[in-house]
């Protein structure tokens, strides 16, 4: 299977579960994640439709932004999706178009000064752990039923993220536990979706991308609400590590 044809398949599985849920396929953004593949290979991805590509290293997309820019003919834009160590983040400003994994407020923070000093604004999700497994990133999701500190927490620090001059918050991001069942991973995106509706209540604000769904998981996500989804086996095949 060429990379051409991976790109069909998930776009015609993307059209399928949108059918589902009487959604329409425009609404869904398709970020090829090109975690470890080579240039050569996004080039071939660009030219098979894909114009929005996700890095989870910062290094790593750098290195690539450039050459991939140089060799496509239509613009693409730049998704961060992976956790930004602090002595990276001056590195993300200005070539990545949407960071999709602000975890905390610090990183948000300092994101703020650089796009300020920058006169940017810079697009940003909000990663929230819905699963609260300790191996994520994430501002930590709370429990529906039950704990109103950690809720109380969390609004805090989504608080303050919006107060801050020079990013623009224009969603939600989440990742499903590895390997769960299909009803516990459709928990987790319902939850997101739920916790959107929540805030954008709370805080009177517009929040409308939820960026959810990978290769094992995107149908179900897209049947709860996806606007982005993320994927890199089923484009670009397994990784190797
Ligand atoms: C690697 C990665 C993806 C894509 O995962 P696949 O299972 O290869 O589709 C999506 N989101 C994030 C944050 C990732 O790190």
């Amino acid at each position: 299977m060429s990379i051409a044809d991976n790109i069909k398949r998930v776009e015609d599985s993307i059209a399928a579960a949108c059918g589902k849920v009487d959604r329409d396929p425009a609404e869904i953004t398709l970020v090829a994640v090109s975690k470890q593949k080579s240039v050569e290979e996004m080039v071939a991805a660009a030219a098979a439709g894909i114009n929005h590509f996700g890095e989870n290293r910062v290094e790593e997309g750098i290195e690539k932004i450039e050459s991939v820019n140089k060799l496509v003919a239509a613009p693409v834009r730049w998704h961060m999706v992976g956790h930004v160590q602090s002595r990276k983040v001056k590195r993300v400003l200005p070539l990545f178009d949407l960071v999709q994994s602000v975890d905390s407020l610090r990183l948000a923070q300092k994101l703020s000064r650089l796009a300020q000093a920058k006169n940017q604004t810079l697009d940003i999700l909000l990663e929230i752990n819905i699963s609260g497994e300790a191996s994520k990133y994430g501002l930590k999701g709370y429990n529906c039923c039950g704990d109103n500190v950690e809720k109380e927490k969390l609004w805090q620090e989504i608080g303050a993220i919006l107060a801050l001059d020079g990013l623009r918050v224009k969603g939600l991001m989440t990742m499903a536990p590895y390997g769960a069942a299909p009803q516990a991973v459709r928990r987790v995106f319902a939850d997101l979706f739920s916790l959107r509706e929540e805030l954008t209540g709370v805080f009177a604000i517009s929040l409308p991308e939820l960026s959810m769904g990978m290769t094992d998981d995107y149908q179900i996500a897209i049947e709860e609400g996806a606007t982005i989804v993320r994927i890199g086996r089923a484009i670009f095949g397994e990784r190797k590590g």
